[in-house]
C-alpha cells in the first residue's frame, strides 16, 4: 500500500508500505478514505521530535472498515468511522474515567498513545491506504452516509482538530456569553473559535499573522487581531476599550477587566515572538505570557498547543527538556484555572458528530486544500510555511482522490 513516511527532518516520502494485518482479535483493518495533516505533524516534519525514520504518520484518519477480528462486536465490514487520535484501551484506571488522552496500557513508555506519531507507541499512520485499529469496539465512532459524501471532510475533523478546539474551549470554561481569546489561527485556534461561538461566548478574538487564517477567523464569527500590527494584547485591550456597549455596563472596579474571561493557547511551543517579522524565530514563551496578560482575574486558560521534550531544536539546555520561564506569580495573583494537554477526543466526538448531521456545525469551513497522496510532500513543505492559504490539507484516497 501507499503511505507517507517520515525519512528525516524536511523529508516525508510517498513509499510501499505492507499493509497491515490483524494482530489480535479485538483489531480492525481500516481502509482509509480521508485523512489530515496535522500542525502538530509539523513538529515532526521540522525535526523537533525524536521520530524513528521511516515511521507512517498521520493521526486524523477516517474510512470504511475492510476487515474485524473475531472478537469485535460492534464494528462490521463496509461501516463507516473515523477514528479518535488518541489510542484507547477502554478498560484502564484512566480510560474508565473518561480519559482516554492518558491511557495506561497501549503505549509502554508514557500514559498516552497515537497512530503514526512520536513518542505515542508503536502504532503505524493514517496517511496511507490502509491502518491498523487496536481495540476496534472502543476507537471507532461509527458514522452515516457514504464515503465523499457532504460531511466526509467535516467527520474527518472529528479524529483532532475540532475536538481540540473544543476541549480548549471547555478548558477556559467557555460559556455562554463569555469573551474569549484565542492564541494562533491554525486550524485548532480557529476549531477553537468556532467552538466558542457554538457555545455562545459573547465576544472571541482571533490572533495571527497569517491573512487567509484571519479572513477565515472573521468568517467564522471572530475578531482578527494581526500580531504584526502591535502588541495583540494591548490590541485586544483598546478594542475592548472602545466597545461601547462594553464600557456602558461596567460597575466600579470592573474597569480591572480590560482582557477576557478565557484564553485558549493554540499555538505551543514553536511559537513566533509577537514582535518578530520573520517566521522561522521562535519564542516558545509567547503564548503563555500573552495568555497571562489577556486573562481577566478568576479566568480559564486552556492549554492545546503542542509542548513536546525532548525538543533537539530547543535554543538552551531547559528548553531542550520542555522548562520555560512563565509568568507564575501573575497567574497566580489573578486567580486562574489551568488546563494543560491532550484531549480525550472521545468526550466530545459523539456529540460533535451530531451537530455536523443535524446541521449546527461544519468545521470543514476551515479545510484549505485536498489532495492526493503523491502531492503530500509538497504540501508539508507549504503547509510548514504557511504559503499559499495553506491552512488545513485533506489527503484523499481511493475513489476520492480521482
Ligand atoms: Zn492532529
Ligand atoms: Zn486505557
Amino acid at each position: 500500500m501507499k503511505a507517507i513516511r517520515y525519512e528525516g527532518a524536511g523529508k516525508m516520502a510517498v513509499a510501499e508500505s505492507d499493509k497491515p494485518k490483524l494482530s489480535s482479535s479485538t483489531d480492525a483493518i481500516l481502509r482509509v478514505t480521508t485523512s489530515g495533516i496535522c500542525g502538530s505533524d509539523l513538529h515532526m516534519y521540522d525535526g523537533r521530535t525524536p521520530l524513528k525514520k521511516g515511521t507512517v504518520v498521520g493521526h486524523e484518519i477516517m474510512g470504511v472498515i475492510e476487515e474485524v477480528g473475531e472478537a469485535v462486536r460492534s464494528i462490521k465490514e463496509g461501516d463507516r468511522v473515523v477514528l479518535p487520535f488518541n489510542i484507547a484501551c477502554g478498560y484502564c484506571y484512566n480510560c474508565i474515567r473518561g480519559f482516554t488522552n492518558s491511557c495506561l496500557t497501549m503505549n509502554p513508555e508514557k500514559a498516552h498513545a497515537a497512530y503514526g506519531y512520536a513518542g505515542m507507541g508503536p502504532f503505524g499512520g493514517g496517511q496511507a491506504e490502509f491502518v491498523l485499529v487496536p481495540y476496534a469496539d472502543f476507537n471507532c465512532l461509527k458514522l452515516p452516509g457514504t464515503p465523499g459524501d457532504q460531511w466526509e471532510d467535516d467527520f474527518l475533523l472529528l479524529s483532532d482538530v475540532f475536538p481540540t478546539g473544543y476541549h480548549g474551549a471547555e478548558m477556559a470554561a467557555v460559556t455562554p456569553g463569555k469573551s474569549v481569546a484565542v492564541l494562533g489561527g491554525g486550524p485548532v485556534g480557529l476549531l477553537a473559535a468556532y467552538s466558542s461561538v457554538l457555545k455562545g461566548a459573547a465576544e472571541v478574538y482571533v490572533i495571527d499573522r497569517v491573512p487567509e487564517r484571519l479572513d477565515k477567523a472573521k468568517e467564522l464569527g471572530a475578531i482578527p487581531v494581526d500580531f504584526l500590527k502591535g502588541d495583540p494584547v494591548e490590541q485586544i485591550f483598546e478594542l475592548r476599550k472602545k466597545n461601547k456597549g462594553i464600557q456602558g455596563s461596567l460597575r466600579p472596579g470592573e474597569e480591572k477587566l480590560k482582557g477576557v474571561d478565557c484564553v485558549v493557547d493554540a499555538v505551543g511551543y514553536q511559537a513566533q515572538p509577537d514582535k518578530e517579522r520573520v517566521p522561522s524565530a521562535e519564542k516558545p514563551t509567547q503564548p503563555l505570557e500573552n495568555a497571562a496578560r489577556l486573562v481577566n482575574p478568576a479566568g480559564g486558560i486552556g492549554v492545546v498547543g503542542v509542548y513536546i521534550a525532548p525538543d533537539p531544536g530547543g535554543r538552551t539546555e531547559q528548553e531542550k527538556q520542555g522548562i520555560y520561564p512563565i509568568p507564575v506569580a501573575e497567574l497566580f495573583d489573578k486567580s486562574v484555572t489551568i488546563g494543560f494537554g491532550q484531549t480525550p477526543v472521545k468526550r466530545y466526538n459523539e456529540y460533535l458528530r451530531d451537530m455536523i448531521v443535524a446541521g449546527r456545525a461544519k468545521p470543514s469551513k476551515i479545510v484549505s486544500h485536498r489532495i492526493h497522496i503523491e502531492e503530500a510532500p509538497d504540501a508539508y513543505d507549504k503547509f510548514r510555511q504557511r504559503t499559499q492559504g495553506y491552512t488545513k490539507v485533506l489527503i484523499k484516497f481511493g475513489k476520492l482522490a480521482a
